[in-house]
Parts: structure tokens; sequence; C-alpha cells
């Protein structure tokens, strides 16, 4: 079941003042040589084309339960309104796997996500990412090698013993399967404490990755610890630019990733929107930087954030600190909220907007013609243990 109203007519929105940068530039389109086959074989319709929402409705009706659509939060709504499901990573992953008649899963979002979905999904189903260059920035902040490195030099130090691994969500299926080889669990931004509780019983120090805000907030807010007992290591440094010393005293070793999107939000962000809208509420996403979790007033996950603008009284105001697609659905399905997006410039996550209607359009088409294209597959190995690290979620008390 969708969980984000559709837009409603009439909703009045004030979009954020266009920037030079109008999309950011992530990921793996920031490096056009890593990019994963950013050609699609075949046509891929033009952007004007007028007949794309129809192409796009007869494709799926011919493909009937074949074809289930999953639809990130962050997706465009010419996207989102094919989406047979819309929600966060994990629950599209899982409501993926509760359809297993469905032979084909087109996920609209981004490619750690769609790994996740073939991790959780039946062997008969294939699923199919509708433009591969749709990366993730902060998936990519954390590589197999780089945190393999990581590992020897927490041995080295004489800690690996004591640590044991917490991998966010947002994470390429090798992390997650480090992660379950080492003994770890996956953790959601809505179930990061959770996580972080339990590791703390398994042994004395955690190691957070990729995103170092979601790590340090949990910690600091939410577990009790101190920005003292967090230590942030970089893949770019000799030995992560820390000591033995540091690693040894450190309680949760942060890996130093972060999302571009929520990165972008600043103390001068809720500053700013307090003084334009009196009265508001400030409500960001726990991957923003730990200063503007401080200074907001509510903290939590897009199911969360969603969830709290359902409740909100009539007339009450709201600065929404995630990214800008939902954000702007949230405004115009709540018009009689005043909703307004926390920062004053455009911030879409750019990787995500790569899923637009022709691409989708592309898609579909191509499986109603016998052809599966794009299709992720994790292999049997790498899937066992990321299963193992995603199970032990699952098991979280
Ligand atoms: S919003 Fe951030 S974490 Fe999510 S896909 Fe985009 S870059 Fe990755």
């Amino acid at each position: 079941m969708t969980t984000t109203p559709a837009p409603a007519t009439g909703a009045t929105f004030a979009e954020p003042g266009a920037t030079p940068l109008a999309l950011l530039l992530l990921g793996r389109e920031a490096d056009t040589a890593s990019e994963r086959g950013v050609d699609c074989p075949g046509d891929l319709p033009a952007a004007s084309d007028p007949d794309l929402v129809a192409r796009a409705a007869a494709a799926k009706a011919k493909l009937g339960d074949k074809v289930f659509i999953l639809g990130h939060h962050y997706q465009r709504d010419e996207v989102i309104q094919f989406a047979d499901v819309t929600g966060d990573s994990f629950k599209l992953a899982r409501d993926a796997a509760a359809r297993p008649e469905a032979e084909y899963i087109v996920f609209c979002g981004v490619h750690f996500m769609a790994e996740s979905a073939d991790i959780l999904t039946t062997e008969r189903q294939q699923v199919v990412l509708p433009d591969l260059a749709a990366g993730c920035s902060m998936a990519d902040m954390a590589t197999a090698e780089q945190v393999a490195e990581c590992w020897d030099q927490l041995v080295d130090a004489g800690v690996a013993d004591s640590v044991v691994p917490v991998a966010y969500m947002n994470s390429s299926a090798d992390i997650k399967a480090f992660t379950g080889r080492h003994g770890g669990t996956i953790c959601t931004s809505s179930n990061a404490k959770r996580a972080l509780e339990w590791a703390f019983e398994q042994g004395e120090k955690v190691l957070f990755l990729p995103d170092q805000h979601l790590g340090r907030n949990t910690a600091v807010r939410d577990m009790g610890l101190s920005l003292d007992d967090c230590v942030v290591y970089n893949p770019h440094k000799p030995n992560g630019g820390l000591t033995a010393e540091e690693l040894r005293a450190a309680k949760m070793i942060l890996w130093r990733g972060h999302c571009s999107v929520h990165g972008r939000f600043s103390l001068d962000s809720v500053n700013e929107v307090r003084e334009r809208v009196p009265g508001v509420t400030v409500l960001v996403h726990p991957e923003c930087k730990h200063e503007v979790v401080e200074a907001a007033d509510m903290v939590g996950s897009t199911e969360y954030i969603i969830k709290a603008l359902d409740a909100a009284e009539p007339g009450s105001k709201w600065a929404i600190g995630t990214e800008l697609n939902l954000v702007r659905r949230l405004a115009n399905a709540h018009p009689d909220k005043e909703i307004v997006f926390l920062d004053r410039s455009v911030c879409f996550c750019s990787t995500m907007n790569r899923i637009d209607l022709p691409h989708l359009v592309w898609a579909l088409e191509s499986l109603a013609d016998g052809r599966v294209p794009n299709v992720i597959t994790v292999d049997p190995e790498t899937e066992k243990f990321a299963k193992l690290a995603l199970d032990q979620m699952l098991a979280l008390p």
C-alpha cells in the first residue's frame, strides 16, 4: 500500500530558488568513467513525447501481475504515479519479497536498493533498475577494499575482536556482506537506535558505516554517548587518519561518508527558516549534520516525517529537511498546513532523479516485448552474508 498521498490539485508550495547547480552532481554521475551502463539499448523515448504516460500505462497493463513497480519516496511524481507501492528502501525490498508471483521487480530507486531487493526476493524474480546510472553517492563512499583495509587496521590495533559492524541500509551489497561476515547487523534510519543497543550488547565498540551523521546522531542523541566517544575513519587518509590509541579509546568508529543531499542543510538553514516562518516546527532526517539535528525540533526517518505531517494540526507550520521531491509531494498533499523546504535552494537527489518517465517507459516496454533490461544481480556468496546481516536486523529486539 502507498503511504504517501497523491498530490492534491490547487495546493501551493513555494519552490526553493534555483541554484547554479539545480541538480547536484553526485556519486557515479560525478565520475562518468565509473558509470555502469548509462546507455539504453534500443530507443529511449524523448522526454517531450506526449504519449509517455499512455505508453507506460499500456506496457504496465500488458505485463499485469508479472511486473511489480516499486517507487522510493524521493522519486519524481511522474514516476511515482506508476508505483504499485511507495516507501523507503527497506520497506520496498520487503514489499517485493512479499510478491513472489511478480517475475519482474522494477525498482524506481537507486542501485543499492535494487541489490537489497535482489537479495530478499526469490531466484525466479528479476530486479530491474530503469537507469543503471542511478547510484547513491553515500553508498559509493565505502568500497569493499576500503572497508577491508579498515578492518585490518582494527586488527593491528588489537580492537577488532571487540568491534561490531553496523551498516546502514544505504550501502552496497559488498558492505552488507562484510557486516554479515563479521557478526554485525544492518540498520535503517528508523531502527538505528535498536541496532546500536544490540551491537553494544555484543561488543564494546561499533564500526558504523557508511553514514557518519546517522551514526553520530544516534549514538549521541539516543544512546547518551558523547561526541568524544566518536572518531571518524577517513578511508582517504593513511590508517584512516586515526592512531591505534584513538581506536582503542573510541566507542563509535564512524565511517567518513555522508548523504550529499541531507548534508547540504546547515545551521544557517535552520536559523533562516525560523526567521522566515515564525512559529515553524523544524523536522529533519537523521542523515543531516549533527548541528542541524541538534537545532531541529524533531528528527526522524522519511516514514516518521510522513506520519508526523499526517498527524499535524491544520494551520501548523513545518520546515522539512529531507529530499525535495518528497517535501513537495507532502506539501501538495497537505494544503491545510504550511510546509516549506528547509533550505532556500533546490536540493534533489540527482541520482534518484535519473529514473524519469522515459527510462520507466523504456524498461516497461522492453519487458512487455520479452527483453529484460538492466537486471541487478548479487552473486551468491555476497548474497549469503548480506542476507545474514539483513536477517540480524529483522531479529533485532
Ligand atoms: S538521498 Fe542521499 S542517501 Fe539517498 S540515494 Fe540520494 S545520495 Fe543516497
